[in-house]
């Protein structure tokens, strides 16, 4: 994949020329392009983002105007002089909660339009498949949770979706809406130099990807598997299918049973093994008949 989104590929939305030095939070000052897929952040702490997400391909593709960034500072909708946006939890326990007539006066701001899911640890896991959905729509409102979360009740009142990145607990939601945001700008058109690459990757057809290489031939004593310098395109595929259906039955049996429920072949299940060293493993093991 190359690190240039398709700029050559046809006309940007809305911004006539990228500066030169902009920097990345200059990209979300930029006037916003219209139509163009959204993210709208709600967060008390703004100056997280673009964070990563004015870098590389996804902070090239926000100056292409390809995609708006937006954030909501929950600070200025907090209570009384100091701006408090959190309290105590109800019932007791230990630290704070972000009280729900903050969060809403916060959502009421940020507007509708756009589907609004909160950033939680108790949420659906995200998926390639999430990420799809949400790349096909007009955007998204995030909710980047802080202390122990979010008042329920305007979670309800709003119809929240929750959405967790792992089975693991974050400080708070920033980093989490920048998962979502990169996993899916990545997918709108043009936004990637390569759409090919999209159809390959990880996840693309329920399989992990196969291992990768690229030069040296010999490095360090360990070699490219033979296959790959052939030339010989549909030994490749063939290679590239198998370590990639060996690598996802070692490591993601998961992935891998809803994989076998659609296509595998009983025969050819039992044939995959481990593929924890890929190249010397497929070098010691006798040829698979070709498919
Ligand atoms: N008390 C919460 C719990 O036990 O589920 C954890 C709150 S966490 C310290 C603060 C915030 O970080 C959450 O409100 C959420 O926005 C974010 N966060 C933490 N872990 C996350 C995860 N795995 N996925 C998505 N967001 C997460």
């Amino acid at each position: 994949m190359t690190d240039q989104p398709n700029a050559g590929g046809g006309k940007s939305h809305g911004r006539l020329s990228i500066r030169a030095s902009l920097q990345p939070r200059d990209l979300m000052a930029e006037p916003q392009v219209r139509g163009a897929w959204t993210a709208q952040v709600i967060t008390l702490f703004p100056e997280a983002f673009p964070g990563v997400l004015g870098l590389s391909l996804t902070g090239r593709a926000l100056a292409l105007g390809l995609w708006n960034l937006r954030t909501t500072d929950l600070r200025p909708f907090g209570i009384g002089r100091h701006r408090n946006v959190d309290d105590t939890p109800a019932g007791g326990g230990a630290g704070m909660v972000i009280r729900p007539d903050v969060m809403d006066a916060a959502l009421r701001e940020a507007g509708p339009g756009l589907p609004v899911i909160y950033l939680s640890p108790r949420g659906k896991p995200f998926t390639q498949a999430r990420a799809r959905a949400l790349a096909n729509g007009p955007g998204m409102t995030l909710i980047c949770g802080r202390f122990e979360g979010v008042d329920q009740r305007v979670l309800d009142a709003h119809a929240v979706e929750e959405i967790s990145i792992g089975d693991y607990v974050l400080t708070g939601g920033e980093l989490a809406a920048q998962v979502l945001i990169d996993a899916t700008v990545r997918l709108i058109p043009r936004v990637l130099g390569n759409q090919e690459s999209l159809a390959e990757e990880s996840f693309s057809d329920g399989l992990l990807e196969h291992p990768q290489y690229t030069k040296p031939a010999l490095w360090e004593g360990r070699a490219i598997p033979e296959v790959l310098l052939s030339g010989n395109h549909a030994a490749i595929a063939t290679w590239r299918r198998d370590m990639a259906e060996r690598l996802t039955k070692e490591r993601r049996p998961d992935l891998w049973r809803a994989y076998g429920e659609t296509r595998m072949d009983p025969a050819k299940d039992r044939q995959l093994s481990g593929a924890s060293d890929q190249s010397r493993d497929y070098r010691e093991q006798p040829k698979e008949p070709k498919r």
